[in-house]
């Protein structure tokens, strides 16, 4: 049995779920397509994901203690992301990373989304981010500055 971290769509609470299974319910009601989320930290270990989930979940939240299960504020789809990214060590797939949950924001992005992203990850600029990407064939322009992540 293998397990992984999703991060609800919905609450933005991460949670431990069976990576075979199709759909799970998160805790705050919304059911989620197991197939349209990412799964982090895959592991056969229900100890690791415990702590993975806690990890993710300290991390989201900026370290603070918030009680879980009780927030109401929509948070920032760019700060998700580059909360998401920051998880990934390798750059260049971190920046795959980004691509990938930026087109499925909106099926598609500018460079000013990448930059929205980057600013708050501080590392890579948008401009450097998207040269590496299309020299790697990981995005292709759709036209009009805009690209998506293949
Ligand atoms: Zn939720």
């Amino acid at each position: 049995m293998k397990y992984g971290v999703i991060v609800c769509p919905k609450c933005g609470m991460a949670k431990g779920v069976e990576s075979a299974k199709k759909t799970t319910t998160c805790q705050c009601g919304r059911e989620i397509d197991m197939s349209r989320v990412k799964i982090m930290f895959l592991t056969d270990s229900p100890r690791v994901l415990a702590e993975s989930v806690a990890q993710v979940n300290a991390s989201l939240r900026g370290g603070g203690g918030m009680p879980s299960g009780k927030r109401s504020r929509r948070r920032d789809p760019y700060t998700a992301i580059s909360e998401r990214a920051k998880m990934v060590k390798d750059p260049l797939e971190r920046m795959h990373v980004i691509a990938k949950e930026l087109t499925e924001l909106r099926s598609g992005f500018t460079i000013e989304d990448l930059r929205r992203v980057t600013v708050l990850l501080g590392k890579d600029s948008p401009e450097d981010m998207l040269a590496r990407l299309r020299e790697h064939n990981m995005v292709y322009e759709v036209g009009d500055g805009t690209f998506r992540a293949v």
